[in-house]
């Protein structure tokens, strides 16, 4: 039985300063959800946003607010094994708030899995890989520190792929920033950009025939979220990968894009999916329509990188990678053994449910007051 279930909300900062389109982040807020079970059980999850209101609707007060006010009074007293028959409740009497349903599934599959002493995976349909390549976002806004440390992940094996993020400056400004960084790489990585929706169709088009010549690879949410009539534009006029992110609300979502070719890769996000199973549908409907994978992140700390990577260790075809680095752009760490990165990889925990242990004395440090 579900005997409670706990928000908290953690400050964290950031190594440095992340500077996007729609906001510059130099501290995290995480926003963790435990769910105690009368077995003695206890199932984490995670709902952390970016930026505030900048980046989605949900911000971690409103999330904090609505899972104690609306959805822990409809579980609290349910069958804690009833995963799938605790989220229809949620789903069915709860509109909108993705994030806030995708912390309370992720901690019911937690505990659900170290219930039956399987990894998360396992609840999924089964890993097909233990291990995923993580990029990472070069995001301090200047071009020979972003270069620099570029230089450093390669040398310490830690990644080579790098998503750079634009939109921010002019289109010339930002297509000269990312083609020097291209340049000063060269094949040693793979260089994609992130507009997070700053572009017009018009700046795009002269932008990604740019970007394309000097060798980027992906090009991830060009336009605004709700113009897929101008991404499916540039997906056909385009060679380069036209990547959907922002567009991408749930398996609705992926199967109206889909059905109108309106990109060749979609950003698969657990929270911005709705949970975990959604994020399934929402890969099963791009494998079925002949779109790529990318494991997305929302700057998660190691709680929801780990349900992520779980969920992205089952995909068939993983073939555009993933972003789950948020833990490291965090300066402190909540877990008793962090997640292993090495040689390139996200290593997926094996252990029961997430496989993560919570230290809950370095938590409590973090918890805001
Ligand atoms: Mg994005």
């Amino acid at each position: 039985m579900i005997l409670s279930i706990e928000t908290i909300l953690a400050d964290v900062p950031t190594i440095r300063a992340h500077k996007m389109s729609v906001a510059t982040m130099k501290s995290q807020t995480l926003v963790l959800v435990r769910v105690r079970c009368a077995d003695g059980i206890e199932g984490w999850g995670e709902a952390t946003t970016i930026g505030g209101l900048n980046y989605g609707e949900e911000s971690p007060e409103s999330i904090k607010t609505n899972i104690d006010t609306h959805i822990a009074p409809l579980l609290v007293g349910m069958e804690a094994s009833g995963v799938a028959m605790a989220m229809a409740k949620v789903r069915k009497t709860i509109q909108g708030n993705r994030f806030a349903k995708c912390a309370i599934e992720t901690a019911l599959l937690d505990a659900q899995g170290q219930r039956l002493g399987v990894p998360l995976s396992e609840l999924l349909g089964g890993r097909v890989r233990d291990a995923l390549p993580v990029a990472w976002t070069l995001a301090s806004g200047d071009t020979a520190q972003d270069i620099a440390e570029a230089q450093q992940m390669l040398e310490l094996r830690r990644h080579r792929i790098f998503k750079l993020k634009i939109g921010s400056r002019s289109v010339a400004d930002d297509v000269s920033h990312v083609l020097a960084i291209k340049r000063a790489l060269g094949d040693a990585a793979s260089v994609r950009v992130d507009v997070n929706q700053a572009w017009s169709e018009l700046d795009a088009m002269r932008g990604i025939a740019a970007l394309q010549d000097g060798g980027v690879d992906l090009i991830e949410q060009p336009v605004r979220a709700d113009n897929t009539a101008a991404l499916g534009r540039l997906a056909a006029r385009f060679d380069v990968a036209i990547m959907a992110d922002e567009a991408l609300h749930g398996p609705g979502d992926a199967f109206r894009l889909a059905c109108a070719g309106s990109a060749d890769v979609y950003a698969v996000k657990i929270t911005q999916s709705g949970g975990l199973i959604p994020a399934q549908q929402v890969a099963t409907v791009a494998q079925l329509a002949g779109i790529g994978l990318y494991g997305g992140t929302m700057l998660e700390g190691s709680i929801g990188t780990a349900a992520s990577a779980h969920l992205c260790a089952t995909f068939a075809d993983l073939s555009w990678d993933t972003e789950l680095f948020g833990p490291l752009l965090l300066t402190q760490e909540i877990l008793r053994e962090p997640l292993v990165y090495r040689d390139f990889m996200l290593q997926v925990p094996t252990g029961p449910g997430l496989g993560v242990q919570i230290d809950t004395d370095k938590l409590r440090r973090l918890v805001r007051q």
